[in-house]
């Protein structure tokens, strides 16, 4: 290559690089003021039983919506609060507004759902992160057994010993724990019975390439095998297609979620559809 055409292209990097970095600095100064300006929104979606069709949870997903910067996707903006520390007022306002809509939701319903919460590395190892979920979840009068943590492998690797015990903690106080996107990240086997889990999600990667790819079809049955193995409950994340969830059920994965049934929703919504998939459900088993 020519030396201009070398010179270019470490232009071209370094330019990128300099946008990410001040995109990056622009997400931190605007995520700061997000929560009190009200830009910060939790949307929920829903779960659905593979045996009964019924939808038993929901996983409370994060919503930014910027003044400045428009929709930002959490996959942006949460490492960012991670690394700057903006995650710990963040998580916990998150935390609170998930449990007191499902508090506010399983009040009007004859069947309670749970609410699934991802948990980001930094917040699980915060030492009051027990205190702090138990107070929500006593000041809010929502039970543990309706919520579920969900930790990413990645946690696992940073620091057992701190991560045992908390999760052991958890699991004393009535909270249910869920590995989420798991087999993308470096988790052993071991942890798997090791580690006081209830739930594997599998990661929406291999759901993607299910039904094109022996490879991945393998993989999924070996990972809903090693649930039932394990006795966990397994969770498939981002069914698509009605074939993907034929070939689950077949599998006997045990719950789904995925733009094939639900979007995230805002709770207005999620209310509506409760209601409506219930007269759903029923006239249709009767
Ligand atoms: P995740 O926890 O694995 O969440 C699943 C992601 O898949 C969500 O993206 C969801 O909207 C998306 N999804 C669900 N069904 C489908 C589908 O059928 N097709 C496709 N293409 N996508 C689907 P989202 O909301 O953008 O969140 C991305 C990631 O950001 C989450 O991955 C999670 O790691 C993180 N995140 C989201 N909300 C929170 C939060 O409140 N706290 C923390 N710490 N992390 C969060
Ligand atoms: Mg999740
Ligand atoms: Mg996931
Ligand atoms: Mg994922």
């Amino acid at each position: 290559k020519s030396k201009a055409a070398k010179k270019g292209q470490a232009l071209f990097f370094n330019t990128a690089l300099d946008e990410q970095v001040k995109r990056d600095f622009l997400i931190e100064t605007e995520l700061r003021g997000a929560m009190n300006k009200g830009e910060i929104a939790v949307h929920y979606q829903p779960q659905i039983s593979v045996k009964s069709g019924d939808i038993i949870g929901v996983e409370a997903l994060v919503r930014w919506n910027s003044a400045k910067l428009g929709a930002v996707s959490p996959a942006d903006f949460i490492p960012i609060a991670e690394n700057t520390g903006i995650i710990r007022e963040l998580g916990s306002y998150i935390i609170y507004k998930a449990m007191s809509d499902i508090k506010a939701l399983n009040d009007n319903l004859p069947v309670p759902l749970n609410v699934s919460i991802n948990i980001s590395p930094k917040q699980l190892m915060e030492s009051d992160f027990v205190d702090s979920v138990m107070q929500a979840s006593r000041e809010l009068g929502l039970d543990s057994q309706w919520v579920t943590l969900e930790i990413t492998e990645n946690v696992l690797i940073s620091d057992l010993s701190v991560v045992q015990p908390t999760l052991e903690a958890l699991k004393n106080n009535g909270f249910k724990i869920s590995l989420d996107d798991f087999g993308t990240g470096f988790s052993s086997l071991s942890y798997l019975s090791n580690l006081p889990l209830n739930e594997i999600k599998i990661d929406r990667s291999f759901i993607d390439k299910f039904l094109s790819s022996s490879h991945s079809e393998s993989l999924v049955k070996t990972i809903i095998a090693i649930g039932e193995f394990c006795h966990l409950s397994v969770v498939a994340e981002g069914v698509e297609t009605q074939a993907q969830f034929d070939l689950l059920s077949e599998y006997h994965c045990d719950a789904v979620q995925g733009y094939l049934f639900y979007k995230p929703l805002p709770l207005s919504e999620l209310v509506e559809k409760c209601r409506s998939h219930q007269n759903h459900t029923h006239s249709v088993g009767e």
